[in-house]
């Protein structure tokens, strides 16, 4: 779809049409992020990469940067209308939106609600296991040392967030699992597991990278099927086709061939 046509479908507000994509500034596994005219903006351009196991497994997946964007476009809009300030500011194009520019905290904000991943090999407990209250873990950001896990003291000791930046980054995830728990639920759905970053705003803590199937783990409620990256790191097929049922469900509006799909 054309950027002209995108408008057509999704209301872009005029000074965001004229917004200017400037130099690329980097590129993550699967997003790359490009200056803009505005100092505090950037770009996110999702891309079709995906990857898993610290970039060692890589494929491209068709139409996977449209869904993304278009699911952590309205996952971050759902937050913001629960009072959780994130960096989202307007959906630019099928695969792009822009963003406040941050400083982002070099460190993961996971929450479980049942185990999966990492804390089953870690612990040696069975995968669907419910957690009687959720668990919370740091990891910090270090692909190269396989993101290890971290805890309070190491954030205050090497200096990668204040005291009262790690209790808020705690307190905003544990609000985000709140809402987002329901929201799965009500579209038949476990919210399993997911991850967080955040960044400095001016004075502000806010929501920062992504909230999509990459970041997090999705159950169907009653089979359990999964519907998140784990079918791609587990080579289980149809990882696209998960993440658009996700979409589906839950109301997101896709552009898809058919134009917009869903409740809208
Ligand atoms: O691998 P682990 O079980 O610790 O992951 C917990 C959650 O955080 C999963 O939903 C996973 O997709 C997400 N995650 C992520 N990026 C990472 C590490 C974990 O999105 N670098």
């Amino acid at each position: 779809m054309t950027n002209a046509a995108f408008r057509r479908c999704f209301f872009v507000p005029t000074e965001l049409e004229n917004m200017q994509k400037g130099d690329y500034l980097y590129a993550g596994k699967a997003k790359s992020v490009y200056l803009t005219d505005d100092p505090k903006r950037l770009i996110l351009h999702f891309r079709d990469d995906t990857s898993a196991f610290d970039g060692e497994k890589i494929q491209q997946l068709d139409r996977k940067g449209m869904v993304n964007n278009h699911f952590n476009a309205y996952a971050m809009q759902v937050l913001e209308r629960e009072g959780i300030a994130t960096h989202f500011e307007e959906l630019l194009s099928e695969d792009e939106s822009l963003v406040k520019r941050l400083d982002m905290i070099p460190v993961e904000c996971v929450v479980r609600n049942l185990a999966a991943g990492s804390i089953c090999k870690r612990l040696g407990v069975k995968e669907g296991v419910e957690l009687h209250t959720p668990i919370f873990e740091f990891f910090l950001k270090d692909d190269a040392r396989h993101d290890p896990m971290i805890n309070e003291y190491h954030i205050r000791a090497f200096g990668w967030a204040e005291d009262q930046e790690v209790e808020r980054m705690k307190e905003q995830t544990f609000r985000v699992n709140d809402v987002l728990i329901r929201l799965f639920r009500d579209a038949g759905m476990l919210l399993v597991d997911f991850k967080l970053e955040f960044g400095r705003y001016e004075d502000e803590l806010l929501l920062g990278d992504e909230f999509t199937p990459d970041g997090c783990r999705i159950w169907d409620a009653r089979t359990r099927e999964k519907l998140d990256k784990d079918r791609f790191r587990r080579n289980l097929g149809n990882v696209v086709e998960a993440y658009e049922e996700v979409a589906h469900r839950l109301g997101v509006p896709l552009d898809d061939a058919g134009g917009v799909r869903g409740k809208g």
